[in-house]
């Protein structure tokens, strides 16, 4: 086990994920990967929360550099990620894993509204919960909303699995010299502005002593090599817990 005495972790997932090699959308093949992925580490006794992103189809900054109103545009956003949980709730439910959806923002003909404490009682059934719409306002984002239900729920760790295997000094797609770090404290992630997760996200991380683990999701089975602590991945936590 990565961390110690881990029983229940919120797993977020970037949006791009969902669309495997295409370059928008939902690519089901892959969302159907993932899928297996989460029931594989649901199988290892874990309770799983997920939050799932929305860049895969739209992102509210996007909109807004186009000229739309940003706060409709992150509207429109928080929506593209209930589309993305509606998706991964058919992949997981399609390997028998039982799922349910609820949203920041309600619609009540297609899922639940978030009630903490029906998401509780979820767990304890061992169902799988995906937490859409991110915080339900915009200026915020999924990394946020991921934070925000981590702590809510008690998760012991915060699993950010995105399309780089960890964080670097420096952009690895554009500083070929960039290394990455198998620790790092909150505070220096965000002196130094290093990007992981929004800032808000990190801090709320930090005030609540929830530790971020940083993975690639793109490999095949790398969540379960992360989570036995045989993967490549960056522990973000407060200096004194450092391993
Ligand atoms: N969003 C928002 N408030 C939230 C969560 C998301 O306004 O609490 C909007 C925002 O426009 C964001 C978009 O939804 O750009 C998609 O989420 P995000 O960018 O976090 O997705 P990811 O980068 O993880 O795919």
């Amino acid at each position: 086990m990565l961390l110690a005495d881990t029983k229940r972790i919120l797993l977020k997932l970037s949006g791009e994920v969902l669309m495997g090699d295409q370059q928008f959308g939902i690519d089901t093949d892959f969302v159907a990967k993932l899928a297996a992925e989460v029931k594989a580490a649901k199988e290892t006794g874990l309770e799983i929360c997920l939050v799932i992103g929305g860049g895969n189809i739209f992102r509210g900054m996007a909109g807004a550099a186009q000229g739309m109103d940003r706060a409709q545009a992150d509207y429109m956003g928080m929506l593209a990620t209930v589309m993305n949980a509606l998706a991964m709730q058919s992949a997981l439910e399609k390997l028998g894993v039982e799922t349910r959806v609820q949203s920041a923002i309600q619609m009540d003909q297609v899922c639940e509204p978030v009630i903490r404490r029906r998401a509780e009682r979820h767990l304890e059934k061992g169902r799988v919960v995906i937490f859409a719409a991110g915080v339900g306002a915009p200026y915020f984002t999924t990394d946020s909303g991921a934070a925000l239900r981590a702590a809510e729920m008690k998760c012991d760790a915060l699993f950010k699995g995105t399309s780089v295997d960890g964080v670097y000094n420096a952009d690895p797609k554009k500083d070929p010299t960039a290394t990455r770090f198998d620790h790092i404290d909150y505070d220096t992630v965000l002196a130094d502005n290093l990007k992981v997760m929004d800032a808000s996200a990190v801090a709320l991380c930090r005030d609540n002593d929830i530790p971020i683990v940083v993975f690639s999701i793109r490999e095949r089975g790398n969540l379960a090599r992360v989570l036995a602590g045989e993967g490549t991945q960056t522990i973000v936590r407060t200096e004194l817990r450092r391993a």
